[in-house]
């Protein structure tokens, strides 16, 4: 899985993690899952 927000490739056990419309999301960092959250219909596939 990629990071949707920098497009990383992402561990699958990644501690960064949101649930968006039923979805996870992970991330490589605290910093691209605060951008997720802050707008996430701009990331979400
Ligand atoms: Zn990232």
């Amino acid at each position: 899985m990629n990071d949707p927000v920098c497009k990383m490739p992402v561990n699958d056990k990644s501690a960064f993690r949101s649930e968006y419309k039923g979805k996870s999301y992970l991330f490589c960092s605290k910093q691209c899952k605060e951008k997720f959250d802050k707008s996430p219909e701009a990331y979400a596939r």
